[in-house]
């Protein structure tokens, strides 16, 4: 059985606060884009229609972006309560190999799996 150490959690602690601090910056780089797009004279028709189209990308992104954000925000939390890598269904350890292919993982790889097929039955 996988033993969740004090190191680990510190990797993965180092690595959810990387990839926070990476989203963060990009959606501030995203938004400056957008103000230098907000000083152009007005475009003509062409031209808006393609500004309309990236900014409908511009925030379906920062949509997807902030639902990872709460999603490492939470695997944050959870490493400050000790209760971090493991299953939130079976409540077995997750595994360190699991974790480190996706640090947000809430579910171990056969509880994911069941969930997965009850979702294709659903639909
Ligand atoms: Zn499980």
């Amino acid at each position: 059985m996988d033993e969740i150490t004090p190191e680990f959690l510190q990797e993965m602690k180092d690595k959810l606060a990387a990839e926070r601090d990476r989203i963060i910056s990009l959606a501030m780089k995203t938004r400056k884009e957008e103000m230098v797009l907000d000083q152009d004279d007005l475009p003509d028709e062409m031209d808006l229609a393609s500004s309309e189209y990236n900014q409908a990308i511009a925030f379906r992104l920062r949509g997807r972006e902030k639902h990872l954000l709460s999603k490492i925000e939470e695997a944050l939390g959870r490493i400050e309560t000790g209760v971090y890598g493991y299953c939130e269904v079976c409540e077995e350890p997750i595994g360190d190999a699991r974790l480190r292919a996706r640090p947000v993982a809430t579910y171990c790889i056969s509880c994911k799996e069941e969930q997965e097929r009850r979702e294709k039955d659903y639909s």
